[in-house]
């Protein structure tokens, strides 16, 4: 892995760890405000490794290391903005109470420890999931939960810094939240927004999620920061809005027509549904949360079962050349996406 070992300045205070990498699950962007002695850290990496990396890059603004954080804000539950929780004993954690209240669906570490070593590697969901997920180690990883819940919205103050946690969920996830920090015209919108690949929403529906991005452009903020990949400008969030509702569509006709879920989308795939995004096998996933609502279907979404059916196209799908039994890793070859 080639994490980034240094912070990014996105505004005063405002010291962003983006991994940015396209084509691939895990990597989340995560934000760290440090003003007048304190600090908050919004979203933690995946694993353990990646969150050493962190507390490594922030050194030259944070000399306090990783006790020197005594806030953390975890935009959603996923794993990937959640699992380095434990390595900032003692902070207090904020969370949506939804979010807290969904905490059981979400794939434990040992879980996500099972599915990249003890699944069948030539069959499509244990070759996907050591695709992508292989490169973490779940081993020793303790999933800490929130200690603060709120809903609808919440004051929060890191020395000199307001932020204004909103509650936008369900959306992405049952309780996603996004951070305003107004004096310097920035957002965190956690997984709400991606860049560069197709996005994942396992909550929905699109209009839903369309939604939330509506809440984010409201805030009339110039910096964008999305879950994964590059820093997005308000046009660029337009430009997403636009996508979800094409895709939307695309979903709806599909399933006035009586098409079942997962043929709908490797249809609105092979017509060339934005190729230029990676990760399209994503759309599956987006397809089946969508048909779910159309379909009037309650209950919580099972996101392994998802991941399993993106997986199926995923491996239908698999670069020519690579051999069929061959072992999932690199992942070589993958365009990055572009921004937006
Ligand atoms: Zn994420």
């Amino acid at each position: 892995m080639n994490l980034p070992d240094g912070l990014l300045s996105v505004g005063d205070g405002l010291h962003l760890w983006a991994p940015q990498y396209a084509g691939t699950w895990g990597f989340a962007n995560c934000l760290l405000v440090v003003s007048g002695g304190q600090a908050a850290l919004v979203d933690t990496p995946y694993d353990r490794v990646m969150t050493e990396a962190l507390i490594a890059a922030a050194r030259p603004v944070l000399p306090g290391g990783a006790g020197a954080v005594r806030t953390i804000v975890n935009t959603h539950v996923n794993g990937d903005h959640t699992f380095g929780n434990g390595c900032f004993p003692g902070a207090e954690i904020i969370a949506t109470k939804a979010s807290a209240e969904h905490l059981c669906r979400e794939p434990s570490p040992q879980q996500m420890h099972f599915l990249t070593h003890g699944t069948p590697a030539d069959q499509p969901l244990g070759w996907y999931a050591r695709e992508h997920f292989g490169r973490y180690s779940y081993e020793g990883v303790e999933a800490v939960p929130p200690t603060v819940t709120f809903s609808g919205r919440y004051e929060l103050r890191v020395g000199d810094v307001e932020a204004e946690l909103i509650e936008v969920g369900p959306a992405h996830s049952a309780g996603d939240l996004v951070v305003h920090l107004p004096a310097q015209g920035v957002v965190v919108a956690g997984d709400v927004l991606f860049a560069g690949d197709h996005p994942v929403h396992w909550d929905g529906p699109i209009a839903r999620v369309a939604a939330a991005c509506e809440t984010i452009l409201g805030l009339e903020a110039e910096v964008v920061i999305p879950g994964h990949g590059g820093v997005m400008s308000r046009e660029d969030v337009q430009c997403y809005v636009t996508y979800l509702l094409e895709l939307e569509a695309l979903i709806r006709a599909r399933h006035a027509a009586g098409v079942p879920a997962d043929e709908a989308a490797a249809d609105i795939l092979a017509g060339g549904f934005h190729e230029e995004l990676g990760l399209p096998e994503r759309v599956v996933i987006l397809t089946a949360v969508e048909y779910r609502h159309l379909d009037g279907e309650t209950g919580e979404a099972d996101l392994v079962g998802l991941a399993a059916r993106a997986a199926d196209w995923a491996f239908r799908h698999r670069e020519p050349g690579r051999r069929r039994r061959g072992r999932g890793g690199g992942g070589g070859g993958r365009r990055p996406g572009p921004s937006g």
